[in-house]
Parts: C-alpha cells; structure tokens; sequence
C-alpha cells in the first residue's frame, strides 16, 4: 500500500496537526517469506502460551513483544501501553514446505489441469490463443477491440471453425504497445476475464490431456495436508500412460 501526503482538506479540530494522507494505490496479494521476516519482531518458538501464573510465556504466542492486553503493562516492542500500541507480527517457522491452506484448492485444480506428460495445460490451443489475446488487448488498453474479438468469436460454434478464426486473428494481429500503468476500469475487465477463464477450464476435470491424450491422474486431498494421486481405471501407471 502506498501513499502519499497531501496538504488539502482536513478542517476538522480533532486532526489538527496529524499528518494527513492521501491513498494513490492498494495491491493486495500474498506476502512473500522474505516481507513476513522484514515484518517479524520475534520468532514464536514456545508451543506454551502462558506460564502456569497466566503470565505469557517468552517466544510464545501471547509474548509481550507482540503487543500487550494488560492493563498496567506495557508492550516489549514499542514501550506503549495497550491503549496506544498496535500490536505487532510474528512468525513461526515451519519445518517442512506445507500448503497455504487459502490456495489449496486451486493448486488441486491447477495439477487436474496439467497433464505430467506433456507438461501443458490441459486447454484446448484454441482456447489459450484466445485468453492470450484478449489478455494483450487488456494491456494494451484496447478494451473496444477486445469487446470486438468476443462479439466475433461468438459466430464459431465449432471448434475447428473457431481455430481456424484465432488463428487468422493472431496472424493478422500487430505487437501492441503495452500500457505502463493499468486504470482500475482496465483492472477490473482483467479480473473478469481471468475468473471467466478460470470458471470454464479449471473448474473441469478432463479424463485426458487434449495434447497427447494421456489420462490425467484423479486426484485427491486429504484436508488440505496432502495430495495424493491414483491411476484412472484403464490407466496402467502415471508414468506409461499413453493410450
Ligand atoms: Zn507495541
Ligand atoms: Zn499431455
């Protein structure tokens, strides 16, 4: 998040002399390991919360360096009492790689959709020159052009048709120059485009990759711990599995 002062606005008494500021952008994604560190004022290292006083423990999840609740007490970290300090991070190292829970789903969609032989997405090359173009069309900012590639493409109902479409169209198509900066409008065509995609092709579980037409393995997850993979019927291993 980033943001930056500004000088205009603000009358009211109570905000007199506080710095005020003006929000330009917000991204919000997933923290790497390296900005959990940076953020980090402790290891949590002890599985005992509190000490058999009620006193929080040292390297525990309630240590004081993370903040305080206590009345009378103040934080480790900042010196503050709890009413002015905000709290602060830890972390926990883990000893081994684990699944984030919130992305396990899509990483179990995402192995149904990739096929182990061929290494590709099991899409239909129609289909992904398609998505590449309008994610072109989306970057360079031509929003009308990309609505005038759907409204066409939406005349081939057959796949043959429609390949023999995309690919004049990718033959025809000039390099775009891409926008440095993208507009929210742009942002959220974006987002639209990339949930449609999604929802028609990662949502599907195909029996065999639509490029060498070997089985996809089924897999399945315990909670979201592991994932583990079977051959289909018919299949004879993961490894030789071509028709
Ligand atoms: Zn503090
Ligand atoms: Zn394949």
């Amino acid at each position: 998040m980033r943001g930056k002062e500004s000088s205009t606005g603000g009358n009211s008494k109570w905000l007199h002399g506080l710095p005020e500021v003006r929000l330009e952008k917000c991204h919000l994604g997933v923290m790497t390991s390296e900005e959990v560190m940076e953020m980090s004022v402790l290891s949590i290292t002890n599985t005992q919360a509190f000490d058999p006083l009620g006193t929080p423990s040292v390297d525990g999840l309630y240590d004081r360096r993370l903040g305080t609740v206590e009345v009378g007490v103040n934080c480790q970290t900042c010196g503050q009492s709890w009413a002015q300090c905000m709290g602060h991070m830890g972390h926990i190292e883990l000893p081994c790689p684990v699944y984030n829970p919130l992305y396990f789903k899509d990483t179990l969609r995402l192995l149904q959709t990739i096929c182990r032989r061929c290494t590709m997405l099991n899409i239909p090359n129609e289909q992904s020159d398609f998505f590449i173009a309008q994610m072109q069309l989306i970057y360079s900012g031509k929003l009308r052009e990309m609505d005038e590639l759907i409204q066409e493409s939406k005349q081939y109902n057959d796949m043959e048709q429609f390949g023999v479409f995309i690919k004049e169209y990718k033959s025809k198509s000039s390099q775009n120059d891409l926008l440095e900066e993208l507009t929210t409008s742009i942002i959220d065509v974006r987002a639209d485009t990339v949930k449609k995609f999604y929802d028609d092709f990662f949502r599907k579980t195909l029996k065999r990759c639509c490029h060498c037409q070997s089985y996809i393995p089924v897999y399945r997850s315990e909670r979201t711990l592991q994932i583990l993979s079977s051959v289909r019927k018919g299949q004879k291993s993961l490894y030789h599995n071509r028709r």
